[in-house]
């Protein structure tokens, strides 16, 4: 049954505020909830796996800041770590010994890279991952997937243009022409679409760039078959491939969708867990592709606040507990559990609504199919349930993402009780949404 909607008086009030402020009110457009109902939540604080709005209303939080809390908020390790730092000072623009522990316990614990360099964000580390694979190659196109999302680079924001090959058209106003025509954009899960874009760009495509676990755009997993084809066919090429694992590096497990596949790439990028909830991106490759980045390569890349000590303190804290035994098993199956309970359910009733899931993450399509591995399988009807669901979910005290495009993240601060709880809420909004 339907139950009376939260109070969002202050939220409301901070919102009309914000917009005097910010473009639509916010710092980043998702945020705005204008793919979901009502006005966006300010949030006051967040302790474990819960979260308070500034109109005291709680939940159980799935969205964990996009990915960064899988350790949950505020985490005591994490505080205590970043307290003792920065009470030494918040940044000094000269090496630290922080950056060397982070590398250290990054490198030593994940074999498909030999160094790494931090930047402050995830965009900023696929944008000098491009660069990189770029400059090591001399070669100028870069090869993307719709679907897959990189960060707002211009050379990124750029979608599948009409024909079977072609350029990209940019998806976002500002993005010069000249960069999308370096931009080849193809379907995930096709081989046939690889061979012709290789065949058509022989010897021009620098890097191919992938979510191994593309999870921007629902979670739209790829066979290690098709991994794996990628990787010779950009071995072949002479092209480097670039994992973007800046949602699935440390989050399906240590070594990320590299080590789940086990599957090379040339160069890969990290974000969010990374930096333990503060700004903090990387990318790393071999010891011979990553020094043609300056000062000894001719790959100019850097960044004032770069391998920040505060934030640096944020992620060794966060790390350290990531490599516990048998972190990823509890948490990857205290995830599978909680899907297959809500997937049960919703066959039971004949609800057209399907979870895909992996590690940690979930995705709720709303469909009949039993697999979907590229974006345009997504059916945009369903996104009119998503909203439907979130609104109730919010009303029973669940905080999910505000689009149906977007995953859901599950941590280590995520209780039994709290999962009982979830489950109930989503059971009750499936009968509504449905009924
Ligand atoms: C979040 C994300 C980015 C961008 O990272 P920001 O820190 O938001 O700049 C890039 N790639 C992937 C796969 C992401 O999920």
């Amino acid at each position: 049954m339907s139950i009376k909607d939260i109070s969002r008086a202050k939220s409301a009030e901070l919102y009309e505020k914000a917009k005097t402020y910010f473009p639509g009110g916010v710092n980043s457009p998702v945020r705005a909830f204008k793919s979901v109902y009502g006005t966006p939540l300010f949030i006051e604080k967040g302790n474990g796996s819960h979260i308070w709005d500034a109109d005291g209303n709680e939940f159980i939080d799935f969205c964990c800041s996009w990915g960064p809390l899988i350790l949950g908020h505020a985490n005591a390790a994490i505080i205590e770590k970043v307290t003792e730092v920065m009470q030494k000072g918040m940044s000094f623009g000269a090496p630290t010994a922080l950056e060397n522990e982070l590398a250290e316990l990054i490198l030593s614990n994940n074999k498909f890279i030999k160094k790494i360099r931090f930047t402050s964000s995830g965009t900023e580390a696929v944008m000098s991952a491009i660069r990189l694979a770029r400059g090591y190659t001399k070669r100028d196109k870069i090869l993307k997937f719709e679907g897959c999302y990189h960060g707002h680079s211009d050379s990124l924001l750029v979608k599948a243009g009409s024909g079977l090959v072609t350029f990209g058209e940019t998806s976002s106003a500002g993005v010069p022409v000249a960069f999308a025509n370096e931009t080849i954009v193809v379907s995930l899960d096709d081989t046939n679409a690889l061979d012709n874009a290789f065949a058509e760009f022989k010897d021009q495509i620098a890097a191919v760039i992938i979510e191994p676990i593309p999870a921007n755009n629902g979670l739209l997993l790829q066979s290690r078959e098709y991994l794996q084809y990628l990787r010779d066919i950009c071995t072949q090429n002479g092209t480097l491939l670039i994992f973007d694992e800046v949602i699935s590096g440390f989050r399906v497990g240590f070594e990320g969708a590299a080590g789940v596949y086990g599957i090379q790439p040339d160069i890969i990028t990290y974000g969010k867990i990374i930096g333990g909830g503060l700004p903090v991106g990387a990318y790393g490759a071999s010891a011979e592709v990553m020094d043609h980045i300056s000062p000894v390569g001719s790959v100019y890349q850097a960044g004032t606040l770069s391998g920040n000590p505060v934030a640096m303190a944020a992620g060794i804290a966060q790390l350290k507990q990531l490599l516990k035994p048998g972190f990823y098993e509890n948490l990857n199956a205290t995830t599978a559990a909680f899907v297959t309970d809500i997937r049960q359910y919703a066959d039971g009733k004949g609800y057209p609504v399907k979870l895909f899931t992996i590690g940690s993450i979930f995705w709720f399509a709303f469909t009949d199919q039993e697999s979907i591995s590229t974006a345009e399988q997504i059916d945009p009807n369903g996104m009119v349930k998503f909203k439907e669901m979130h609104r109730e979910l919010l009303n029973r005290g669940v905080y999910m993402g505000p689009s149906g495009y977007e995953v859901g993240f599950i941590s280590s601060a995520h209780t039994a009780a709290d999962l009982e709880t979830t489950k109930t809420a989503i059971f009750d909004s499936l009968d509504i949404v449905f009924k």
